[in-house]
């Protein structure tokens, strides 16, 4: 625990025995570590090499996402992209198409334009100082500090919610983890951690231990740092970390039309900006107070294109949650309640105002366009669908 006064730690209640202090003993802690990740680390193809770009890359794309899945997609990644120079050239469009399913889509865009910026500013190469790092898009403390340890070997330590969780154990921090003082006293005991020339493996073992061992029920018995962990000889590591506030989920109900005609499907490309934007979608907004949900669906599309159309059929309801919001999303077919003259032609929208443009798009064109997940769920939906009535 930290005696908040003198900013000291301290033991109380601990029974003699096999526990070593970890402040005292920090060589040995460190000793620990470094052995148990090297008999143990995960086979993760960014460990083949630790390339600044492929850490960089698997650093962002782990952000918010399990591992297994991060691991696919940055194989399809490394395909498609093996180096800065082929990031740089590409276009925004396949870069985010890549990218849907991770979510967090400014983080797609922050690539690409760090990319950019590294072929115009530094040759192409990525900068070894973090300084230089942070001044990229999308690299932040975190960021800068995984990569330049684990890339460059710098002694810096990374704090993911995995460290956060293995410190406030081992040196039992008995307030909120995201909050001061323990945010401070994490941050120091983090960087006081990291041995000397071990930045690299260190800060993995610090992250491979809170995901495979002190997780969110600590599995004590298999743990290299067991004999210096605080909360586990207090028997207290289920209460470690302290719970902050949590967010408050903010339920949203929306409609969402897929208007067809002869044989293709209206989509419009979002404005600039938002968690979504660029990417394509199926017109259709939230539902308001006491409206049906068909009905919204209707008064979406007349407002977002000044098309006139009619519900077909409801495909079902898709839900999404993402940051604090849990969107229920009624899906629709529509037709247009007036066919256009000639009847096989595709007629314009009136106007846009949620997008920056559209298109009748065929199901092979739809397969190739960025769209966030409930919208690709959705338009899986409909073709699946499509198939089972033919
Ligand atoms: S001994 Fe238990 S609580 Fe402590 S670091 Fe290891 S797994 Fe986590």
């Amino acid at each position: 625990m930290v005696n908040h006064a003198t900013g000291q730690l301290f033991f109380p209640n601990i029974k003699p025995g096999r526990f070593l202090p970890p402040e005292a003993h920090l060589p040995q802690l460190q000793r620990a570590l470094l052995d148990w990740f090297a008999a143990h680390k995960r086979p993760l193809p960014w460990r083949a090499s630790y390339t600044p770009y492929e850490v960089w890359i698997s650093e962002i794309m782990l952000q918010q996402t399990r591992m297994g899945r991060g691991v696919e997609y940055f194989k399809r990644w490394m395909k498609r992209f093996p180096d800065m120079r082929s990031l740089a050239s590409a276009s925004e469009e396949e870069v985010l198409r890549l990218w849907e399913g991770l979510g967090y889509y400014s983080r797609a865009r922050h690539i690409l334009s760090a990319a950019r910026l590294v072929m115009k500013e530094h040759k192409g190469i990525f900068p070894s100082d973090p300084a230089q790092m942070r001044a990229l898009p999308g690299i932040g403390p975190y960021t800068a500090g995984a990569v330049a340890s684990i890339a460059f070997g710098e002694k810096l330590p990374c704090i993911d919610a995995n460290v956060e969780r293995v410190i406030s154990r081992i040196f039992d921090i008995d307030t909120p983890v995201k909050q001061e003082p323990a945010a401070s006293k994490i941050r120091e005991l983090a960087l006081a951690l990291v041995p000397e020339g071990k930045a690299r493996e260190h800060n993995q073992a610090m992250m491979e231990l809170g995901a495979l061992v002190c997780g969110k029920k600590p599995r004590c018995e298999r743990c290299p740092a067991a004999m210096f962990c605080v909360s586990r000889n207090m028997g207290i590591a289920g209460k470690r970390p302290v719970p902050g506030k949590k967010a408050a989920i903010t339920p949203v109900v929306m409609a969402t039309g897929v208007l067809r005609h002869n044989g293709r499907i209206f989509l419009q490309q979002r404005l600039t900006g938002g968690v979504w934007g660029n990417l394509w979608e199926f017109p259709g907004g939230r539902v308001e107070n006491n409206e049906h949900p068909a009905g919204a669906a209707v008064r979406e599309f007349m407002e977002e294109t000044g098309f006139a159309v009619t519900p077909v059929r409801k495909y079902g309801i898709i839900r999404h949650g993402y940051t604090t919001y849990r969107i229920a999303m009624h899906c629709f077919e529509l037709r247009l309640s007036e066919l256009p003259c000639p009847q096989d032609s595709f007629p314009r929208p009136v106007r846009l105002t949620s997008a920056s443009s559209w298109r009748w798009a065929d199901p092979e064109a739809i397969a190739a366009l960025p769209m966030p997940a409930p919208h690709r769920r959705l338009a899986d939906t409909v073709f699946r669908m499509n198939r089972a009535l033919r």
